[in-house]
């Protein structure tokens, strides 16, 4: 059997996948397994944050194999401290954290830490957690229902816990909150649900409001987290201090890892929250060589370069195609240009994938622009190149 056909009689069908079979890749270029090369402009939905065949990461990683991969968390292990003061100290939060496996599980721990905060510091039990419309925060049957999308709600994995309610709107939540109210879980950008940004003002406004009430602010930074939008969290650009943050995503390089961060540090005990796997030698040394690299980049101001470089790019798309698009929307090199409709979309994607240049979708008509932080010049200009090209052909 082919791969294809492997795939289809032996993984369960649950990814409208793409079949072309890539072998490696070297920063942001990708390619197949006949040597076709690609312009990959989605990093593997935000996750190969330094690109792929990274040298120092692949170092990183044999070096760390050879000795040891894996012990439990009955043991201290050395790159997960040193990855939770890396982590602790870039974010400029007095915090400490939690090492999960994926975006999904760092978000459990947020809501158990929110319960448990909920349970015990006050008279009243307080549970109940605010989302909003159009967000995503993952798989789990607690996560998909703390999701803001009625169609992820089947009745197929039902009944869903307690305790989530979504709002249209920063303003609605207001109205919402009630003495039951424990915490409000929001992405700053909304990633799967358009690529867009909630204005700054109403945010620091949300984040003082839900302060003096003694609601716990948790954002959800699985994919904004970790320079995505320009600074080490998206909590820093909009200059607010959250009771809780989620990373995943950027932080592995492609090797699965979860973070759960909190300033209330004496919520969670011994025996309360646990895992196998995380914050093992493996993920937490990708996790150093990751925040290694991006830090460097982010301090000689390259980064910065390169997110204003890429931007300029799709403004000039968008002034150029207003046929095809309403407006740009989006921070740091988290991008999207705003279909006029889900057809145009469609024809969008598809040419791009013929162009050989991979993008992805966010919402029903948004395109969506998730590149490798360490992306070149060459790379975004033969990507877009190659997305004019796939825009001339719909
Ligand atoms: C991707 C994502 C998740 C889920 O992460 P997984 O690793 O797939 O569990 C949660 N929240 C946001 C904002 C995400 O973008």
């Amino acid at each position: 059997m082919n791969i294809e056909q492997l795939d289809k009689a032996f993984v369960l069908p649950t990814y409208a996948r793409n079949y072309t079979n890539f072998v490696r890749g070297v920063g942001s270029t990708l390619y197949d397994d006949s040597n076709q090369e690609y312009i990959d402009f989605a990093s593997g939905i935000g996750v190969n944050s330094v690109g792929h065949g990274n040298e120092a990461l692949a170092l990183a990683l044999s070096e760390q194999a050879k000795k040891i991969i894996h012990i439990s968390n009955l043991q201290v292990i050395e790159p997960q401290a040193k990855l939770a003061q890396k982590i602790v100290e870039l974010s400029g939060y007095d915090m400490a954290l939690f090492f999960a496996n994926s975006g999904a599980e760092a978000n459990e721990g947020a809501i158990k830490i929110a319960r448990k905060y909920g349970e015990t510091k006050f008279d009243n039990k307080r549970y109940k957690v605010i989302t909003l419309e159009h967000s995503f925060h993952g798989r789990t049957i607690t996560t998909v229902k703390a999701t803001g999308q009625e169609s992820f709600h089947t009745p197929n994995f039902s009944p869903y816990p307690d305790g989530f309610s979504y709002e249209k709107s920063i303003e609605d939540v207001y109205k919402a909150i009630d003495d039951e109210t424990v915490a409000v879980l929001i992405e700053l950008v909304q990633g799967e649900g358009g690529v867009e940004p909630f204005a700054k003002e109403e945010i620091q406004k949300l984040a003082t409001h839900l302060k003096s009430k003694d609601i716990l602010l948790i954002v959800d930074e699985v994919q904004t987290g970790v320079y995505r939008t320009g600074e080490f969290l998206a909590s820093n650009l909009y200059e607010i201090s959250p009771d809780i943050i989620t990373l995943a995503k950027g932080l592995g390089g492609g090797v699965p890892i979860g973070v759960v961060m909190t300033s209330h540090k004496d919520i969670l005990s011994a025996g309360d929250h646990g895992s196998t796997f995380g914050g093992n030698y493996l993920s937490t040394t990708a996790g150093l060589s990751v925040l290694d690299t991006l830090s460097n980049l982010y301090e000689s101001g390259k980064l910065q370069e390169m997110m204003l470089y890429f931007e300029s790019k799709l403004q000039e798309i968008a002034t150029d195609y207003k046929h095809l698009f309403s407006k740009e929307v989006g921070l740091g090199l988290m991008r999207g240009l705003r279909a006029k409709d889900s057809d145009i979309l469609g024809k969008i994607l598809t040419n791009s994938m013929n162009e050989r240049l991979i993008i992805l979708k966010a919402g029903r008509n948004t395109v969506r622009f998730l590149p490798s932080l360490t992306i070149s010049k060459e790379e975004i200009d033969e990507g877009f190149k190659r997305f004019e090209k796939a825009l001339s052909l719909v």
